[in-house]
């Protein structure tokens, strides 16, 4: 599948039109594409027309893409289940690690990240609709691991990650949207200071930036459909 600048022209319309619908200026949403299983040539082809934030979720793949467009200005972002024998190449290679869900996990990112890169930015993922097979973390679960999160060294607090429950249903979409960004405005409430929502994706964007979404994360709308092997 080779990349389309239409595409990418056509997600940046999508998200316009929803922030316009939603009294909201077009820079309060960011577009992180989704490039797993896409190759660096589709990468390098969408950061030439100036998308710069990339989402991978497999760690050796990322570092491979990574190897063959380090010449380009690209802030990546790890949106994968972060396994604890790989956090120290994650903390070292990405800006963002967006799937965090563990204390743990926090805790070993932030000793491994080395101090010259400065804090590497993190979003706690949450499982909003309490999906037995998904990650993330409950919303009641949250306080604890925001509070951990604000006292480890090495990591920047900046929001909230999810996935909902897929569903046909509009209202329902925007049910489990609207407490993804009531988590997120009790934590901005305790007096955390967070900027990243992160919710949407390629079906979904409009919804989630209907509740608050401050970052969408697009593949198949960008990519097209992803191939099974690269
Ligand atoms: C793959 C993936 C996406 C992109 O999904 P599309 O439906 O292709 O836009 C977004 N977020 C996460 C966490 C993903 O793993």
């Amino acid at each position: 599948m080779k990349f389309k600048m239409q595409s990418l022209e056509n997600v940046r319309m999508r998200v316009e039109i929803a922030c316009e619908k939603a009294g909201r200026p077009s820079h309060a949403v960011k577009i992180l594409a989704v490039s797993k299983r896409h190759p660096a040539n589709s990468v390098r082809e969408a950061c030439l027309n100036g998308q710069n934030q990339f989402g991978e979720n497999q760690l050796q793949e990322a570092l491979e893409k990574m190897g063959q467009l380090d010449d380009l200005p690209i802030e990546w972002h790890y949106i994968g289940t972060v396994q604890s024998n790989k956090t120290r190449e994650i903390a070292q290679s990405f800006s963002w690690v967006q799937s965090v869900d563990r204390v743990k996990i926090l805790q070993r990112l932030g000793r491994q990240r080395p101090r010259a890169l400065g804090p590497l930015n993190i979003c706690l993922q949450v499982n909003i609709d309490a999906e037995p097979q998904k990650s993330g973390v409950l919303p009641q679960e949250l306080p604890e691991l925001a509070l951990s999160a604000s006292q480890t060294e090495g990591i920047r607090l900046r929001g909230l990650m999810a996935i909902p429950q897929a569903s046909a249903d509009p209202a329902q979409q925007a049910d489990s949207f609207r407490r993804v960004a009531a988590a997120y405005q009790e934590l901005c409430g305790q007096g955390y200071t967070l900027d990243t929502l992160s919710m949407g994706m390629s079906a979904d964007l409009e919804a989630a930036i209907a509740q608050g979404s401050t970052m969408v994360r697009i593949g198949t709308d960008i990519f097209g459909p992803r191939p099974v092997l690269l």
